[in-house]
């Protein structure tokens, strides 16, 4: 679903933010992300979303090269990728069916199909009851439930999450993480950028670590602890 072929990342100030990352993420196969705060996670999910662009190496999504893309085909792109905020980037002014619907009226579909879709998205994240209130009204992790639903309403084969579980307690955190983990269970490919290694060691997903740029590691959580 996600190929990185040696790609490095100068930023214009000098600072080499990637250095020859090379990596391949399946369907279906759930991933963590982590290393210290400027290791490189940011630029990573960036190019991913072509936020920014390599320079050097090649990206594929979905068997595409995104050297050959230009801005006009980043909508397309983007449409193919769920993205989970730490903050969850939700609007306050409005309600939490209209946050989830926001990715399917810019797609253009109708309503119909968005109310449709909307409500299923609601109904994977459990929070169909809520979809009339204020997201303001409700829990954090709730509001975290309602960007993962956003994040998935339109299917994306993608799921990309920035310290998707930052602000919550570990039971919150595992609820996320079991519905990350239903996505994979589906085909989804999930990449979940985190520096909370607590989280990372109570699961045996597949983890890649970032040091300054460099991938210093990858494989399963076991193996970086020699447990
Ligand atoms: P992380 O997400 O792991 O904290 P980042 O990808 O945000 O790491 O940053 C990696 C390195 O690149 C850091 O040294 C950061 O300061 C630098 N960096 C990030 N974005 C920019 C930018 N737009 N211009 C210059 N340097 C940047
Ligand atoms: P995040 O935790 O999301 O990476 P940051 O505070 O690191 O947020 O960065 C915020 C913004 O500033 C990002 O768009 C990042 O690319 C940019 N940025 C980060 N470090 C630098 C830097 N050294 N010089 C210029 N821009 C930077």
């Amino acid at each position: 679903m996600i190929q990185f072929d040696r790609v490095s990342k100068r930023y214009p100030n000098g600072k080499d933010a990637l250095s020859k990352v090379s990596f391949t993420l399946p369907a279906g196969q759930l991933t963590f992300l982590t290393g210290h705060s400027g290791a490189g996670k940011s630029t990573l999910l960036k190019l991913i979303m072509m936020i920014e662009r390599p320079t050097q190496g090649q990206v594929f999504v979905d068997n595409q090269n995104l050297n050959g893309f230009g801005n006009r085909h980043i909508p397309l792109l983007r449409r193919k990728i769920g993205m989970v905020h730490q903050n969850h980037q939700l609007l306050f002014d409005r309600s939490v069916f209209e946050n989830v619907a926001l990715p399917l009226i810019i797609a253009g579909y109708s309503r119909a199909d968005i109310g449709k879709r909307v409500r299923a998205a609601l109904d994977k994240v459990g929070l169909l009851e809520k979809e009339n209130l204020n997201p303001i009204m409700l829990s954090g992790g709730e509001q975290q439930r309602v960007g993962i639903a956003r994040a998935v309403v339109n299917k994306p084969p993608l799921l990309l999450a920035d310290e998707p579980t930052g602000n919550l307690d570990p039971a919150l955190s595992e609820e996320i993480m079991d519905l990350f983990q239903d996505f994979a269970r589906v085909g989804v490919a999930v990449l979940i950028a985190t520096h909370d290694l607590s989280l990372i060691a109570r699961y045996n997903h597949r983890l890649l670590t970032l040091r300054e740029g460099r991938l210093i590691h990858d494989g399963d959580e076991g193996e970086m602890h020699g447990s």
